[in-house]
């Protein structure tokens, strides 16, 4: 049996597959394949180790032939994989949840205390040598402590972030989900609402639902507008979730304060005018990026392929 890893990844995947008797090839160069390299390069596979920055689609997986009973996405997301193909075609798609969940919960706090607190602007003040005296009204920023999280996704993550939020700040709670979650309401003092009754009233919004087509620009001109002029958004989801257009609008115009991304609209790609903006912390799609969360990652994503190739079910399967 042979497994294509679409880039080399941190962790203990490779040396897994083969201890588990496994042909493993990782593609040789470091970058991202395009479509037609990537359909060349997995003809023939079991299984596909794959990133959130490769397209799978029926396409791709025709290309790899009848025999592929696997794709293990080295991500929580799955949204770069056609579901439905995979499900006609009777192929397994894994994801390796849970293990990023501490990891992509830490960046989001780590985004939103940078944006409130305006580290990134002062740090560059300061290494630009203009610190020549205290100012009383220098880079002035929100407090977080006992201030209202909006919760967009009350998942693994969002729950996470609640608990960072309730546990570390005081934070009064409100959260959106299609799912109600009592137990987390009752320790965290947290409260289901509609996502239209949070946005006027949340100091801070952050985003955790997966991308779907009922969540794509769930986050939008209008729902811009809702916001409190004071508010900063945090987004550590999926690009698409956000209309990147109608937000470059809004941090110029002050509809809210500031934005903190992680994700955009067109990855690697950023909507114009989104650099040049002051109010706006944006980090390279790096939320899950601890040493711990990725060699986890790595492990589950090794493990399912092993379950799937050895006539077992995975336990991470997607569907
Ligand atoms: P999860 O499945 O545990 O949580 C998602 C939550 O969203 C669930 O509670 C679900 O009920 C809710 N939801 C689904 N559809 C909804 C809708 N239409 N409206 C409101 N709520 C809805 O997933 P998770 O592990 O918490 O991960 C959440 C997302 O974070 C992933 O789907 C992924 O896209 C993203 N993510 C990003 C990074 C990164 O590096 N930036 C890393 C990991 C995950």
């Amino acid at each position: 049996m042979k497994v294509f890893i679409t880039r080399k990844i941190p962790g203990p995947a490779q040396e897994m597959l083969k201890a588990a008797g496994f042909e493993v090839v990782v593609n040789s160069q470091d970058r991202v394949l395009s479509k037609d390299q990537l359909k060349k390069a997995v003809a023939g596979f079991d299984a596909v180790l794959s990133l959130l920055s490769d397209h799978i689609d029926g396409e791709v997986m025709d290309a790899v032939g009848p025999q592929l009973k696997i794709i293990a996405n080295y991500a929580v997301g799955f949204d770069n994989i056609d579901i439905t193909a995979a499900k006609e075609r009777n192929i397994f798609v894994t994801n390796t949840p849970g293990v990023l969940t501490e990891a992509v919960a830490e960046h989001t706090f780590a985004l939103l205390m940078a944006a409130a607190r305006r580290i990134v602007e002062s740090d560059r003040f300061t290494k630009e040598g203009k610190y020549k005296q205290w100012e009383p009204f220098g880079f002035l920023g929100p407090q977080i402590s006992g201030k209202t999280i909006g919760i967009i996704g009350l998942g693994r993550i969002g729950s996470q972030v609640g608990q960072i939020a309730f546990g570390g700040f005081r934070m009064k709670i409100l959260y959106y989900d299609v799912k109600r979650n009592s137990e987390f309401e009752m320790e965290n003092q947290a409260k289901l609402s509609p996502i239209d009754q949070i946005l006027p009233q949340a100091d801070f919004v952050t985003l955790h639902v997966p991308l779907l087509p009922e969540t794509r620009h769930l986050i939008n001109e209008s729902r811009l507008k809702m916001m409190k002029k004071t508010a900063i958004l945090v987004n550590t989801s999926r690009g698409p979730v956000v209309d990147e257009n109608a937000l470059v609008d809004a941090l110029k115009n002050g509809t809210i304060a500031a934005a903190a991304l992680d994700v955009y609209e067109n990855e690697p790609n950023l909507a114009d005018g989104l650099i040049s903006l002051p109010n706006v912390i944006l980090t390279p799609h790096i939320a899950s990026a601890t040493r711990e969360a990725r060699e986890a990652m790595s492990k589950t994503a090794a493990e399912n392929i092993i379950a799937a190739l050895t006539g077992t079910r995975p336990s991470s399967l997607v569907y």
